[in-house]
């Protein structure tokens, strides 16, 4: 396998006047040949910072057109880029800071209420490697933009031929959705291929231009996005720093966009706008939004409901829409749909397990492959599989065993025609009265009610039958008395008398990550909280 210097390095050259990259907060575009120029010459503007390959360079910033720079400078002269997430306050970005070791950081000056520059100074004294902070609008970043003399591109030849594919080149920190987060470490090879893999299922060409207002600093955004992309010579187009609805669509329409990517959350915000603009006539500014340019896109990251799947192919133009099921610790993408798959099985499954990678359910317990049908532990193996936590050899020894298998705590299914389905997580199964309960089967059947836009369910615990369920749900606007019993109602007859929630909370919004993941832990220390 290739390098990823070296697979810009040949898309640049096969396709120089395609785009690359655009950033529409700041208007400003890129051909292959300008990208891979500014790419090399911030490469060397790292090389005078005295990074060498293999220092940890972080990387702190929302979605802009540096970030994506950087990320291609660093790999060009195999640094390990350090990817933060954008909501870090002082002590997980200290945390992050000095657990890899970081020894330069770039970052924006600030983002929203964050002030990234203030607490990276704030930590100074708690990451005692670090020696360097360059912001984005500071003149130094602009000094590393400039153009390298012969020698300093000479010396970013060298190192870059020095490189090996299976060096690591990027530590990313877990979503934390259900615990601490650990620096999941992953090569050239781990990440490159991934990235080509995706695009190759959704045929992307010089001709693609892919909408990503998934955060950069996660595999979605810079593994299915970017490298995706950057194999393929497709442009990457960034709508917007951290996600807006509208902005999103108005990228897709003014730059003629043929993907879009999002966690089903997204996609849901952007049907939902799509309806007020739909349903308010001239009103209050809003307007259509132009989507048939749109031909793919991707939806990953979370548990994609079926009917959000069909709404995006109806009504967003997205006929070839893809899933894609994976995780950080393998690239991320395990298994995805093709476009040329049944409907059916399109909407209603994570697909196939992709191009020279395995996956296995089993027995949570004894480790034994289930026969086809049952629900297991889904568990992967192949080239996307991380190297392995950044220092973390336990963690690492508990995640992957001996013969190379990533245990993905994740249940899944593996159908007949081998296709996949993803019931849920090990950590979000309820068992009440003894019996198993996956909440995936009852939100997928919560959203088929047409008043309910959003649906998540959990386990509290209950004294008779050790765990009960509770819904969630987000409803339609102008909706009214969706309560216990009218859910009830909805569902007897159709679900499993057990299946059926006890508890429903109707809210304006679940806690999120960043990525746009709902935090059930949190939305179960909240409802004890709630039922007191
Ligand atoms: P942490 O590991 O820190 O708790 P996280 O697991 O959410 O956070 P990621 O690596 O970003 O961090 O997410 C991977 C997880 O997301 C998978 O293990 C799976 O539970 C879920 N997931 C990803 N894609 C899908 C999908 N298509 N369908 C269902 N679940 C998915
Ligand atoms: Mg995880």
């Amino acid at each position: 396998t290739d390098t990823i210097g070296a697979v810009l390095a040949r898309t640049a050259e096969r396709y120089p006047d395609s785009l690359a990259l655009i950033d529409a907060a700041v208007d400003r575009q890129w051909t292959y040949a300008q990208f891979r120029r500014d790419v090399r010459a911030l490469a060397a503007g790292l090389l005078r910072l005295g990074v060498q390959p293999g220092d940890r360079v972080s990387l702190w910033a929302p979605n802009r057109f540096e970030w994506v720079l950087t990320q291609f400078a660093a790999a060009e002269i195999g640094a390990i880029l350090v990817v933060l997430n954008p909501s870090y306050r002082r002590h997980e970005l200290a945390y992050a800071l000095k657990q890899s070791g970081t020894s330069v950081a770039l970052a924006a000056e600030r983002f929203k209420d964050s002030e990234y520059a203030q607490m990276l100074a704030d930590v100074r004294d708690q990451a005692p490697e670090l020696r360097r902070v360059v912001l984005f609008e500071s003149d130094e970043f602009a000094g590393l933009l400039t153009e390298p003399t012969a020698d300093e591109s000479a010396r970013v030849d060298e190192i870059a031929a020095g490189l090996s594919a299976s060096d690591p080149i990027n530590i990313q920190y877990t979503s934390g959705t259900t615990g601490s987060p650990k620096g999941v470490t992953l090569t050239h090879t781990n990440i490159g291929n991934n990235g080509y893999m995706v695009g190759e299922l959704v045929a992307y060409t010089e001709a693609d231009r892919i909408c990503l207002p998934v955060p950069f600093y996660h595999c979605f955004g810079m593994v299915m996005g970017n490298l995706a992309a950057v194999s393929h010579g497709s442009a990457m187009v960034i709508p917007a720093p951290g996600f807006d609805p509208a902005a999103t669509l108005s990228a897709v329409e003014k730059y003629r966009c043929t993907s879009l990517y999002g966690v089903p959350t997204m996609f849901i915000a952007e049907l939902a706008l799509l309806d007020t603009v739909a349903g308010s006539g001239t009103s209050g500014g809003s307007r259509k939004f132009d989507l048939s340019t749109l031909r793919t896109g991707i939806m990953a990251g979370s548990p994609c409901p079926e009917a959000v799947m069909r709404r995006v192919i109806d009504e967003m133009n997205m006929s070839q829409v893809s899933i894609c099921y994976g995780m950080t610790e393998t690239s991320p993408v395990s298994t995805q749909t093709r476009t040329d798959d049944p409907l059916d099985l399109r909407v209603g499954t994570v697909g196939r397990v992709g191009p020279h990678l395995e996956i296995k359910i089993v027995d949570p317990v004894t480790g034994d492959v289930l026969p086809r049908g049952e629900t297991g532990e889904l568990c992967t193996r192949g080239y996307s599989v991380m190297s392995g936590y950044w220092n973390e050899p336990e963690k690492t020894a508990e995640a992957i065993d001996a013969d190379g298998w990533m245990h993905t705590g994740d249940l899944g299914v593996m159908g007949d025609d081998g296709y996949a389905r993803i019931t849920g997580r090990i950590k979000d199964m309820v068992i009440r009265g003894g019996e198993n309960i996956y909440p995936r089967e009852i939100e997928e059947f919560l959203y088929t009610h047409p008043d309910i836009v959003d649906a998540q369910v959990i386990g509290v615990p209950d004294a008779k039958y050790g765990e009960e369920l509770m819904a969630w749900i987000r409803v339609r606007e102008g909706a009214e008395g969706l309560d216990v019993d009218a859910i009830r109602e909805f569902a007897t007859g159709h679900i499993s008398r057990h299946k059926i929630p006890k508890y429903v909370n109707v809210v304006d919004e679940f806690p999120m990550t960043v990525t746009g993941k709902v935090r059930k832990v949190e939305m179960r220390e909240k409802s004890i909280e709630m039922l007191g």
